[in-house]
């Protein structure tokens, strides 16, 4: 109603300070509102927080939002703490006492919105703590970690739908992801039952983004710090495959005058915390990483991201590339590609089953069919989430130079495929 609609303009002012709703947000969020289950498949940027965010606001009780990471929840809970909502978290970051605090205010009923990690989701405990609250609906972020086709498959994610059930079956819920292909998009739907949903899907067409792909050779690390002298106090991501390297590429960064910080798995959970905070705070500019970070990491500022290494699909390639220009302002993705990085991740699918190494492999492949294209690489990244596009878009390496100066060749992996 006209009512509703003014009532959702009103609050997004107020409390976002944002003048008008982005795409669709506006009938995802009247979608929840109504009681319906919603399914959210949208690009990185696009805005999927607040169609769970502002339901939570308007709505009575505390929407449990399902959340795959720690850094993630706390990110967005300190910006939901400063817009003034009561938001707080639930993870294995508290100890008992906070944990305590946190059941409490949410029974008090003061909590808007409660993230949870899938883990603690499960956990019998909290299961009946969640049976007392007052629950308005459930939202599932990052839903792709649903699905072995993704690329942050989390096993306990299978088991949210019969825990939502058996908290309360008729509880509505907004599944929400950037994850577009339609092998994904089916195990989403299949794992939570969720046929009934109302599908709200966009384009993934990150216009602002360059797409460009670099031989990886031996002066690699010279092409990087003048990419990055080039670009000085710009914020970006360079990401690599390994820890040792994201170490060795934030010293050699460090050394030539660029403020860098490493991210890794490695690292204790403080000072990934901490630099994460910096990168956020511009007290450092370039984060190297590995994919550890970023997942739901909102800095809109972010100006490139640079893929020191191959990904492990297009799909990660998408999502990671997908950090830079939030803002929608011009950001560029370089990635250095080499045959050996390809081999090297193929390496990883050694131990895995037939199945599973037939996946990583296809996977893989098409990331090595894109690094290879001579022509344009968004009408193959959109084509690979299943959108058709006519025109070449102008804005990528293949489109800026017909002929490409180099021939990447084919990696190995292929010819051990067969
Ligand atoms: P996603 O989860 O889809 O990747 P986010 O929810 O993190 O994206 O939102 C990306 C950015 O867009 C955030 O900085 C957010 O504040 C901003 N944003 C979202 N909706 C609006 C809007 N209606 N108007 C202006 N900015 C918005
Ligand atoms: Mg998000």
């Amino acid at each position: 109603t006209q009512e509703t609609t003014d009532f959702l303009k009103e609050k997004l002012k107020e409390t976002f300070g944002f003048s008008q709703f982005r795409g669709e947000q506006e009938d995802i969020i009247k979608n929840t509102l109504s009681g319906e289950n919603t399914f959210v498949i949208m690009p990185t940027g696009a805005g999927k927080s607040l169609c769970y965010q502002m339901p939570a606001i308007a709505m009575e009780g505390t929407a449990i939002v399902i959340s795959p990471l720690i850094a993630l929840m706390k990110n967005q809970v300190d910006q939901m703490n400063a817009f003034g909502i009561n938001a707080q978290f639930l993870n294995s970051s508290l100890n008992r006492a906070e944990m305590t605090k946190v059941k409490n205010a949410v029974i008090s009923g003061d909590v808007k919105l409660l993230y949870i990690a899938p883990e603690s989701l499960t956990k019998e405990d909290n299961l009946a703590f969640l049976k007392q609250a007052k629950i308005s609906f459930v939202a599932i972020d990052e839903a792709h970690c649903i699905s072995e086709w993704g690329h942050d498959f989390r096993p306990e994610y299978r088991r949210i739908r019969s825990i939502v059930e058996s908290i309360n079956i008729k509880l509505p819920i907004i599944a929400l992801t950037a994850t577009a292909t339609p092998k994904v998009q089916q195990d989403i739907q299949k794992n939570l039952n969720m046929d009934d949903a109302r599908l709200f899907k966009s384009s993934f067409n990150r216009k602002n983004l360059y797409y460009e792909i670099r031989a990886k050779r031996d002066d690699v690390d010279k092409q990087i710090i003048k990419y990055i002298k080039a670009n000085h106090g710009k914020s970006g991501i360079i990401y690599c495959l390994s820890r040792k390297k994201v170490e060795e590429i934030a010293n050699l960064l460090n050394v030539n005058g660029v403020r860098a910080l490493p991210y890794h798995a490695g690292l204790d959970g403080d000072v990934r915390m901490a630099n994460q905070e910096a990168f956020l705070n511009e007290e450092t500019d370039v984060m190297v990483a590995t994919i550890a970070f970023g997942m739901g990491i909102d800095k809109p500022d972010v100006r490139f991201v640079i893929h020191y290494d191959a990904p492990k699909s297009l799909e990660g390639y998408y999502q990671e590339t997908g950090r830079a220009g939030r803002d929608g302002l011009d950001g560029t993705c370089i990635m250095f590609y080499a045959k050996e990085d390809i081999n090297k991740l193929d390496k990883f699918n050694k131990d895995k089953t037939i199945t599973e190494r037939d996946t990583a492999r296809m996977l893989l492949h098409e990331m090595v069919h894109y690094a290879n294209l001579g022509t344009c690489r968004r009408r193959q990244l959109l084509n690979y989430f299943g959108e058709h596009v006519d025109k070449d878009c102008g804005f990528c390496d293949n489109c800026n130079k017909p002929t490409p100066k180099y021939k990447v060749e084919e990696a190995v992996v292929l010819a051990l495929k067969t």
